[in-house]
C-alpha cells in the first residue's frame, strides 16, 4: 500500500502535517487555521472525511491555532497526553469533550490503521511529544520542536524510514540577529529549538540505509533559510565522508505552503 506524507505548513507561523494511505489519513498538529487546513487538503485531493484524527505535539499556538474549529466543525478526535490537554484547554480554547482523547506516553495506540507511539522531547512547554508512527513495515518519526535530542527520543528517530526533524536556526544568523538576548538564549537552550549544526551533526551520527526521507522542518523565518540548512548539512556530511545512497532524499519543508507529497510503499505481512 502507498503511504503518503505531506507538510501543509511548517514553522513558527504554524505547523500541520498529513500522513495517510488511500483509505484514511491523520493530521499531526493543527497550527494553521482550520479553513486553510481544509483548503490545502482539498487542493491535494484529500477528503476531510478520510481524516480520522489529529495528533497534537504541545500547546504552543503554532501547533494548535486551528484545533478548536477543526474539532468543532469536523468532529475530529484530537489526541494528546493528559498533561498537554491540561495545558491546552482554556476559555480561549474550548474543545468538545467527545473530541478529546488522551494517549499514553511510550505505549502503542491505534488510529486509522496506524500503530502510534508518543515519546517525550525537550522543549519549553509543559510537555512536548514526538510521534513514531508505524504502517506495515514503514516507520515515520516526527519531532518538530526540541532543544536537544535526548536519549529517550533517539531510538525513535533512528528507527525511521521517513524522518521529520526540526532544523530551526542558523547559529550565526541567530547570534548576529536582532532578537533580544533573552529570546536568543531561549531558542539556543536545551529546551528551545534545534540549530542547523545540531540537526546536521545528529543526522551525520545516525544516518543509516533504512532512512529514505529526511524532511527538515520548522525553519525560522528570521534566523534561517533553506540554503543555509542544505549548506550546513552538505558540509557536515562531506566532513564525515557521508554519501547518500541513491534512494535517500532530503526535503526542506515550506513555511507557509504544502510541500510535494512523499510516497512510501508499505509492505504488509498479508498475502
Ligand atoms: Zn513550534
Ligand atoms: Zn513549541
Amino acid at each position: 500500500m502507498k503511504l503518503n506524507f505531506c507538510s501543509l505548513s511548517s514553522g513558527s507561523n504554524g505547523n500541520c502535517y498529513y500522513l495517510g494511505n488511500e483509505f484514511h489519513g491523520i493530521l499531526i498538529d493543527a497550527g494553521i487555521s482550520a479553513t486553510v487546513i481544509r483548503k490545502f487538503l482539498k487542493n491535494l485531493d484529500i477528503s476531510m472525511q478520510t481524516i480520522m484524527g489529529v495528533l497534537i505535539t504541545h500547546n504552543h499556538i503554532d501547533h494548535i491555532k486551528g484545533l478548536e474549529l477543526l474539532t468543532r466543525k469536523n468532529h475530529l478526535p484530537a489526541l494528546t497526553t493528559q498533561k498537554i490537554w491540561k495545558s491546552i484547554l482554556s476559555p480561549q480554547m474550548k474543545i468538545s469533550t467527545d473530541c478529546i482523547r488522551e494517549i499514553p506516553l511510550k505505549q502503542k495506540f491505534h488510529l486509522a490503521g496506524f500503530d502510534i507511539e508518543a515519546f517525550p522531547v525537550c522543549h519549553d512547554a509543559p510537555e512536548t511529544i514526538g510521534f513514531h508512527i508505524c504502517a506495515g513495515d514503514k516507520k515515520i518519526t516526527i519531532v518538530t520542536d526540541l532543544g536537544h535530542i535526548c536519549q529517550i527520543a533517539t531510538p525513535y528517530i533512528k528507527a525511521a524510514n521517513l524522518l521529520v526533524i526540526e532544523s530551526n536556526y542558523d547559529e550565526q544568523m541567530l547570534v548576529n540577529g536582532k532578537y533580544p538576548p533573552f529570546l536568543k538564549a531561549r531558542i539556543q537552550s536545551d529546551h528551545g529549538h534545534l540549530g542547523n549544526h545540531q540537526t546536521a551533526t545528529f543526522l551525520a551520527d545516525n544516518i543509516n540505509d533504512k532512512l529514505s526521507n529526511i524532511c527538515l522542518a520548522h525553519l525560522s523565518k528570521n534566523n534561517n533559510s533553506p540554503e543555509k540548512v542544505l549548506q550546513t548539512l552538505a558540509q557536515t556530511f562531506s566532513e564525515r565522508g557521508i554519501i547518500l545512497n541513491g534512494h535517500q532524499r532530503i526535503s526542506i519543508l515550506n513555511r507557509t505552503t504544502p510541500t510535494n507529497m512523499i510516497s512510501l510503499i508499505e509492505q504488509t505481512d498479508s498475502l
